[in-house]
């Protein structure tokens, strides 16, 4: 059975409020958090706290991202029913679940196999149905290429360009992208004609992308 009381209900509602304050301004983003159980992607011990607008640790030296960063991450990839979206970094698999909620068809790839295997088997236990991958995300999953919209929740150290590759025309990619100090939010537009558009909006704090999976 889900556990999802109404005491947790009611700080998500809290937290809808917060990120409305904060300047999200999507509806759809707004209602899929709404919808979404953040605590049951982080153990028990966070019930308390999961809504609250902080990244919290899911172990393997990760972190569920801020709720604050995947509301903005998800209102920049303009999100469409049905548009098929590239994820690099399931993680807790909030942030997939999320997009899920919002109509997206998503495919996750993960390097930490610990983290692969658990958010595996939570997604489809919550109804949410993302094909998630374990490997290299700086090589994306090509086999399922090209997609609508590539999300990075990593600090990338640069834009992947094998990941341009796989990016439709008229597609957009999201990714935080590392200036040593900190992530610099980016968003870069396949223009139809091949033209890559890249602006900025504003800085993040992000557990860096790393090469190769971990085993
Ligand atoms: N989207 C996640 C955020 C997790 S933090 C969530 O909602 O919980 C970033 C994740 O990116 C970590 O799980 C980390 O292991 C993963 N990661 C880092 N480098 C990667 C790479 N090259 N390929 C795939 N995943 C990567």
């Amino acid at each position: 059975m889900v556990r999802d009381s109404p005491k947790q209900q009611g700080n998500r509602k809290k937290l809808v409020a917060h990120l409305r304050e904060k300047g999200i301004v999507d509806e759809q983003v707004l209602k899929a958090i709404g919808k979404v159980p953040r605590h049951l992607f982080l153990n028990s011990a966070f019930d308390k706290y999961a809504y609250e607008d902080r990244p919290f640790s899911i172990g393997a030296g990760q972190t569920i991202s801020q709720p604050h960063t995947v509301a903005v991450q998800s209102e920049l990839l303009q999100i469409k029913r049905g548009l098929k979206v590239l994820e690099i970094g399931t993680g807790s698999g909030y942030q997939a679940a999320v997009l899920h909620e919002m109509g997206a068809k998503v495919f996750s790839v993960e390097r930490i196999k610990e983290l692969y295997d658990r958010t595996g088997k939570l997604l489809p236990k919550l109804g949410y149905n993302v094909k998630t991958f374990y490997g290299d995300g700086n090589l994306g999953v090509p086999v399922w290429a090209p997609y609508d919209r590539i999300i990075i929740t990593a600090g990338a150290p640069i834009i992947p360009e094998g990941l341009l590759d796989q990016l439709n025309p008229g597609g957009v990619m999201v990714i935080p992208v590392s200036n040593g100090d900190e992530e610099i939010m980016k968003t870069i537009t396949k223009m139809e004609s091949g033209e890559l558009v890249m602006k900025e909006h504003g800085s993040f704090r992000f557990v860096p992308m790393l090469e190769d999976k971990d085993q």
